[in-house]
């Protein structure tokens, strides 16, 4: 087995291990907030804990962080549950919901109210936020900063039962307004909200606030290693603060690391729900969306993903990954495991003069080469075919060495044919190529050793099936999108070409009654994957990645 590399956390929790710090226990979770759909930065962080956990014989819960019910829903909760399930990884009876806290949480700021560390503010907002300071300039403190614990009490207990409208009191931490750090200036528990949870319903109409609710629910858990993004650094003194004055089972250490970036698309998913909201694609699951969802549609692999978020390694400073490492990893699972078949993206009717009218051959074919065991096919071979438009030129440039008027090329599998002839439209188009072929040929070699410098591929046009192939760019043409000029609105970057539909191609018979989510090598084009839009008498393919980079040209 290939030894895991070794990056700050893994060495972190090793030491843990020598010394005995956790009682020799791992337990990790993935704490997503089901307000939209992962991506492949939740993968890198799902690999990360799931995979810590496994390696040390621990646990990685899920855990939804579920405490904003205005922008959350149980549709989220299922595709989250669905794609971590899809990407490998199973938290057995280890999930759990920061709303089934709420009781405990809301024991836990009484407790603090008690023990004088926490208040009810009247101020508004706005007036929050300007008492809080800057970087520089330390806060003022809160009028209300002073009222007695009895106070305090009554107010929060009223707070809960709903007596007072929203945004007209919150609950506060009472730390310290001159702090340093501005998370420690008194942040706010928790905030009055009249929205019906997808979970608890109305049973609450006051919400804790995520660095409230976070690293409680860490404790409540027994997590050991609270692994979070770099933006939380900051957010660490009042993750340990709140679990060092309150009673709780158990300090979780939290742990910060680089969140994924990948270039020519955005990742946030406030930037993904606008994507989606204003119809700029076709919902969550779109093939160019950097969604799991999207990728699995498209044709992306467990594995390859995997092997993605393993290659590009956890660090302390932010980077943005190359989206071409991601398409090498699916190049690379799906060359050993997608069988090859031909198909005709753009057809151009080939036919061949000499070859008797209504006979049919079969041609043994290679279902791949990277793999024996996968066995061969047999492939229909006729008098007229379909060859790839692009396969042929009438007048050929320099270094095209595919079909050309008295070219000879090899077909796939089966002869060398030579142009002979050319039909054009009334537009003078190339409409149809004639050839003729010699029968010795057959199987692709010539017993006189002349060579030729093109193979194509090809389908018989009485055998082949219809397909529609839709083809996929980055959704950003530019690599960093997010870059846009002050004013700018993000989306002014989306690639217009970013999908092209085909709706005439033809495919090899073999692809009949191809199902949705199946792979393949289409000859001498990429990787492809039936879209759920297939039917028994419709095939869809999305184009997953061509063979080899063309875009970075
Ligand atoms: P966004 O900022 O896109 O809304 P988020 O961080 O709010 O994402 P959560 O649902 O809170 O999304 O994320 C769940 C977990 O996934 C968190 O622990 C978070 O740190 C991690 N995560 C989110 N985005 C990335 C990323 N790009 N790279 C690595 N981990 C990530
Ligand atoms: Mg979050
Ligand atoms: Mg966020």
């Amino acid at each position: 087995a290939n030894a895991a590399p070794a990056h700050f956390i893994r060495e972190i929790i090793a030491a843990d291990q020598r010394s005995g710090k956790h009682d020799g226990r791992v337990v990790t979770r993935f704490p997503p907030e089901p307000n939209g759909y992962l991506h492949i930065g939740h993968a890198k962080s799902i690999c990360l804990n799931f995979g810590l956990a496994a390696e040390n014989g621990g646990f990685c819960h899920l855990r939804f962080d579920d405490t904003n019910p205005s922008k959350e829903d149980v549709e989220y909760v299922e595709a989250i549950k669905a794609d971590v399930r899809w990407l490998g990884f199973e938290w057995g009876d280890r999930l759990f919901y920061a709303s089934d806290y709420f009781a405990e949480l809301y024991d836990y700021a009484v407790e603090l109210i008690q023990a004088g560390k926490a208040y009810v503010c009247d101020l508004s907002a706005d007036e929050v936020r300007a008492y809080r300071g800057t970087l520089t300039e330390p806060g003022r403190e809160s009028p209300y900063r002073s009222r007695s614990v009895e106070e305090n009490l009554d107010l929060f207990a009223r707070m809960k039962a709903g007596e007072f409208p929203e945004g007209s009191r919150v609950l506060r931490a009472k730390i310290d307004m001159a702090s340093g750090n501005v998370n420690l200036r008194d942040p706010t528990l928790y905030r009055i909200r009249r929205v019906p949870h997808h979970r608890t319903g109305d049973a609450w109409c006051i919400y804790p606030m995520y660095d409230f609710t976070h690293g409680l629910s860490d404790a409540l858990e027994g997590i050991t290693h609270s692994i979070c993004t770099l933006e939380f650094e900051d957010h660490r003194p009042l993750y340990d603060w709140f679990l060092d004055v309150l009673q709780t089972p158990c300090h979780p250490q939290q742990i910060e690391f680089a969140r994924l970036n990948l270039s020519h698309t955005v990742m946030s998913k406030r930037k993904l729900l606008s994507l989606v909201e204003r119809g700029l694609v076709n919902g969550w699951d779109d093939p160019r969306m950097p969604t799991l969802s999207g990728l699995r549609r498209r044709g992306y692999t467990p594995e390859a993903i995997r092997a993605f978020c393993e290659r590009i390694g956890v660090a302390k400073r932010d980077s943005t990954a190359d989206i071409a490492l991601l398409e090498y990893c699916i190049r690379e699972d799906l060359n050993r495991r997608a069988p090859r078949v031909m198909a005709v993206l753009r057809p151009l009717r080939l036919v061949i003069d000499n070859y008797p009218e209504g006979e049919t051959e079969e041609m043994e074919a290679v279902n791949n080469p990277e793999d024996t065991s996968m066995g061969t096919r047999k492939v229909p071979f006729s008098k007229v075919l379909y060859i790839e438009r692009d396969d042929f030129r009438e007048e050929p440039p320099k270094k095209f060495f595919r079909l050309a008027p008295g070219r000879e090329v090899r077909l796939r599998y089966a002869y060398y044919v030579t142009c002979v002839d050319v039909v054009k439209d009334e537009q003078g188009e190339v409409v149809e190529v004639h050839c003729t072929y010699d029968p010795a040929t057959r199987g692709g070699g010539s017993p006189d050793g002349r060579r030729v410098k093109a193979t194509l591929h090809w389908v018989s046009a009485a055998h082949a099936i219809p397909a529609e192939v839709r083809l996929y760019d980055h959704l950003f043409a530019q690599a960093d999108p997010d870059d846009v000029p002050e004013g700018e609105n993000f989306t002014a970057a989306l690639d217009p070409h970013s999908l092209e539909t085909l709706t005439s191609c033809q495919v090899e018979p073999s692809l009949a009654g191809t199902e949705s989510g199946s792979r393949y090598q289409f000859e001498r084009q990429g990787y492809f994957c039936a879209d759920p839009d297939t039917t028994p008498d419709r095939l869809v393919f999305n184009r997953t990645v061509p063979l080899r980079d063309t875009w970075a040209k």
